[in-house]
């Protein structure tokens, strides 16, 4: 499932950065368990991508739910008792506890035991049975975490895991260094979440191509945006199919334990905050299609584009005069009343 994941960050930066007559700087590492493909015009661009880089690194030594010493897995270690993290934890946890509120528990940070049963964070994939996923989610509520300042406490036997918008905060980072050095044309591709700073060279918006979840080596269409992220969560990601012949994927309904499943395979949010971006594209998958649209309606202050199990494709007005189906998708555009 991995390479599915590398295979289709690689052709979306194909599309990316093709077509420019100067030659961008570019950079791939290996950071948040992600294949991270930089481009960055200018000057600086080589050291802009050089401190990027090493930012990555750091975030994911905060962050990792594995690392050892890391700042979340002290808190999970520790649980029940609190914890001091660092800034950046703490600012996505801040964040992620907000967007919990708003999407009534569709996206929870303690989900995390619950992935783990699944075999999502090993890639040993199984299938609990409904009794250990009801004994499991007792040990989860995103309610339940305490933040007060830049103390965490967790209660026993909880763990968290940020992997549902950790890039899209490490998007936001990598903007703001990439603005530090002056660089002011660049292109990112962190793993699915795409961040796209100013223009191309000459002035052009990016153009950014979406993932087909229905067949991954294919596009549903292309998005022109400049200074925005774009950031997707999809079925297709990380998946299996196991013994029943099922398809189960890594993001999980935390009402019920079990991968969502509601209609809806891929969204894909376009906004300005990149953290914002990645927790409501897990959020949104997670609540479906109509709920989607409600909070979209309350809340507004972003775009999104939701392909659907049975091949349709919704993208919010203000997009409609940015994408550009491809194959014969036929879109549906929705509008605020
Ligand atoms: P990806 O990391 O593949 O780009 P997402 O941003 O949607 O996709 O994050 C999915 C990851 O978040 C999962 O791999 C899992 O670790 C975690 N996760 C799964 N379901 C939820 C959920 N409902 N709320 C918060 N985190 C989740
Ligand atoms: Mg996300």
């Amino acid at each position: 499932m991995k390479l599915r994941n590398l295979a289709a960050a690689s052709l979306a930066l194909l599309t990316l950065t093709g077509c420019s007559a100067e030659k961008p700087q570019s950079l791939e590492i290996y950071a948040m368990n992600t294949l991270m493909s930089m481009s960055a015009y200018g000057e600086n661009a080589g050291e802009a991508l050089a401190a990027v880089s090493a930012r990555m690194n750091e975030l994911e030594q905060e962050l990792s739910v594995t690392i050892t010493e890391s700042d979340i897995n002290r808190v999970n270690t520790a649980a029940g008792k609190p914890v001091d993290v660092c800034d950046d934890a703490r600012r996505i946890i801040e964040e992620a506890l907000e967007i919990s509120a708003q999407t009534d528990g569709a996206l929870d940070i303690t989900i995390y035991p619950v992935v783990s049963a699944w075999g999502f964070t090993t890639g040993e994939h199984r299938v609990p049975c409904a009794g250990e996923l009801s004994q499991l989610l007792e040990l989860t509520g995103w309610e339940e975490v305490q933040l007060s300042g830049s103390t965490v406490t967790l209660p026993e036997g909880f763990e968290i895991d940020l992997g549902a918008l950790a890039k899209g905060y490490a998007g936001d980072c990598a903007a703001e260094i990439l603005s530090g050095y002056g660089v002011s044309s660049a292109v990112l591709n962190l793993g699915g979440n795409v961040c796209a700073i100013g223009s191309k060279p000459g002035g052009k918006p990016w153009k950014v191509a979406v993932t087909d979840p229905g067949d991954i080596s294919a596009y549903l269409g292309t998005l022109t945006a400049s200074d925005e992220f774009i950031v997707t969560s999809g079925k297709y990601e990380r998946c299996f199919t196991a013994e029943d012949g099922s398809t189960y994927h890594h993001i999980i309904d935390p009402a019920t334990g079990y991968p969502s499943e509601n209609g809806v395979a891929s969204v894909t949010v376009v906004g300005t905050q990149g953290i914002l971006c990645d927790a409501l594209s897990t959020s949104l998958l997670v609540m479906g299609e109509e709920k989607a649209y409600a909070f979209w309606q309350e809340h507004g202050g972003f775009e999104m584009i939701i392909a659907t199990d049975d091949d349709r494709l919704l993208i919010t007005e203000g997009l409609s005069e940015r994408f550009t189906p491809q194959n014969g998708h036929v879109i549906t555009i929705i509008c605020a009343d």
